[in-house]
């Protein structure tokens, strides 16, 4: 089947623009990069289309549910053939059957949940996740303890990460990278995860699907920007969505000198992150 310029196949995407050499090295490097998916849900599921869509090789899903009915109108790798199903197990067969070039996808998949500690901290750090290659988290739960988490260790661990949260008809992203210390990260503009009993829940409040898919997307267009070499271009810039009200704003809050994360704290002599 030839490839049409239009309404070209998802899967075709990367080699369709690898059309001029710094175009093939950007691929290259989105090829090479390990994509670290921290939930397989509303903003996951449209997160890894995006993606694959635009040329990922190499991804691990890490979700700990399986396939509900109420999940198939938003979480769009889904369909009543996978209810029951491990949603890791699901989003991968999807994933690959929508992949016919000839280098298959690597898809690692971790059936679990990732853990805080009574202390706030992410039980075994982000470095166990991602041995020996270079990683782009995104971490799309719905667990505020869990964002934060894996913000600071992704920021110990040098790790540059994409971070997203929906409700109702409101979303945001938001992508911090290790070497741009002078920008803003996600705790200079949310300080600490709300107490539990004061957090709204997707549950409770409820997500609007197509709101989801919006943010997923731009969660993905902003980790595979991070692949790049001018990647501190759009770190700490929140990009919020409000699409009951029709406004998109990309909003650049300065970096707080009362900010506790290690994000803005040079890096050791060895060249280390602090
Ligand atoms: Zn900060």
């Amino acid at each position: 089947m030839g490839t049409r310029r239009c309404g070209v196949a998802m899967t075709d995407l990367g080699s369709d623009l690898a059309t001029d050499l710094a175009t093939r090295s950007a691929v290259s490097a989105i090829e090479e990069t390990h994509f670290i998916v921290i939930g397989a849900g509303g903003l996951g599921c449209p997160a890894l289309l995006g993606l694959v869509g635009g040329g990922a090789r190499r991804l691990t899903i890490i979700d700990d549910d399986c396939v509900e009915s109420s999940n198939l109108q938003r979480q769009v790798l889904y369909a009543v053939d996978t209810l029951g199903c491990p949603k890791v197990e699901a989003a991968s067969w999807r994933l690959r059957a929508l992949t016919r070039r000839a280098q298959p996808l690597d898809v690692q998949t971790l059936a679990r949940r990732l853990e805080v500690d009574q202390n706030g901290a992410l039980v075994g750090g982000i470095a166990a996740l991602s041995p020996g290659r270079a990683a782009v988290v995104l971490e799309c739960s719905d667990s505020p303890a869990l964002k934060f988490a894996v913000h600071d260790a992704c920021v110990t661990a040098g790790v540059p990460l994409v971070i997203g949260g929906v409700l109702d008809w409101r979303g945001q992203a938001m992508a911090v990278a290790p070497d741009a210390p002078e920008r803003a990260c996600y705790r200079c503009r949310f300080e600490d995860p709300p107490p539990p009993e004061l957090a709204p829940s997707c549950a409770s409040v409820g997500v609007v699907g197509a709101v989801a898919g919006v943010v997923g997307h731009c969660m993905a267009a902003l980790a595979l920007a991070l692949t790049g070499p001018d990647r501190g271009r759009d770190c700490g810039r929140l990009h919020d969505f409000d699409l009951l009200a029709g406004r998109c704003a990309a909003l650049a809050p300065r970096a707080s000198p009362t900010c506790s994360s290690t994000h803005h704290k040079p890096a050791t002599s060895d060249g280390s992150p602090p």
